[in-house]
């Protein structure tokens, strides 16, 4: 027999594509509670409908005014109340957090029911170390901030993980090269659906292969950790050719050399006739 829910707000996780990923205390919860707080109805609605669970949904974000979220904390402190986000884990990049430390001040039950997020399917994938990881959300949309995060997070020993958008991945990956050269970068794309990838090499490969493949749907760009410096052949022949486009042969040859450990007699004479 399924027990009845205690009052408080249940933190669901919903699929981030693939709706067979949807767990089954996840549907448990969504059909048990009072009322879902949800991104978006119509999201919301289409995978309530495709479990065949009729809910009562309260349209929520963090920018909701005090009213809303007196109203959805007044709902959990008598009964269950759901929070989804329109895919993946709430408050990773999505609505929630405000609710949650509300709810909490409050001496309101707060309990999250755990499923898919893009960053840790992204993580198990890509084949960058995966002991230490820094999330930090999407990249800005802006070069000069971008590139002052991308700064800020260079010495950081760990994998970095981002969110980021199919149009601005060519900027991304372009900024990285520049601001942390050397480093292993994977692009995962559309995880858990039809057209899943998860492709790595350094940013100059990636932007070659998305130049001629422009890259659709949703990504998350992971970079290695400093050190994690790439090897392959074709990985030294992509940063020499990205070094010579502002370089000289000799000062890209160097530059190189420095990152990948290569030998620089080979490089200059690899540069030059890539000049
Ligand atoms: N809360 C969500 C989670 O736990 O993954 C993330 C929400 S955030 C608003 C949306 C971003 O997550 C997308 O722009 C993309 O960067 C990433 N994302 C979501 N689903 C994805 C998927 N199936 N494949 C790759 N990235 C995805």
């Amino acid at each position: 027999m399924v027990q009845p829910l205690v009052p408080g707000l249940y933190i669901v996780a919903t699929p981030i594509g693939n709706l067979g990923d949807v767990s089954a205390r996840a549907m448990a919860v969504l059909g048990g509670v009072a009322a879902v707080a949800c991104e978006d109805t119509r999201v919301t609605g289409k995978l309530l409908h495709h479990l065949g669970i009729k809910q009562k949904l309260i349209r929520y974000d963090d920018h909701a005014s005090d009213a809303t979220r007196d109203h959805l904390l007044g709902i959990a402190a008598t009964s269950p109340l759901a929070l989804v986000s329109d895919a993946g884990t709430p408050l990773v990049s999505d609505p929630g957090y405000q609710l949650v430390v509300a709810a909490r001040e409050r001496g309101i039950v707060v309990t999250s029911i755990p499923g898919p997020s893009a960053a840790i399917v992204a993580l198990t994938l890509a084949g960058l170390p995966s002991d230490r990881f820094l999330f930090a959300g999407f990249l800005p949309s802006k070069d000069k901030a971008r590139r002052e995060v991308l700064t800020e997070l260079a010495a950081i020993k760990a994998t970095l993980v981002f969110y980021e958008t199919a149009p601005r991945l060519a900027a991304a990956l372009g900024a990285i090269g520049e601001e942390l050269p050397g480093r292993m970068v994977a692009v995962a794309r559309e995880l858990t659906k039809k057209f899943e990838e998860c492709r790595s090499g350094s940013p100059a490969e990636l932007i070659a292969h998305y130049a001629a493949h422009p890259p659709k749907g949703e990504i998350v760009l992971l970079i290695g950790p400093p050190g994690e410096v790439v090897t392959s052949e074709a990985d030294v022949e992509a940063l020499l050719k990205s070094a010579l486009a502002d370089r000289k042969p000799s000062q890209a040859a160097a530059e190189v050399a420095r990152l990948t450990g290569a030998d620089r007699k080979a490089l200059y004479a690899r540069a030059l006739e890539l000049k």
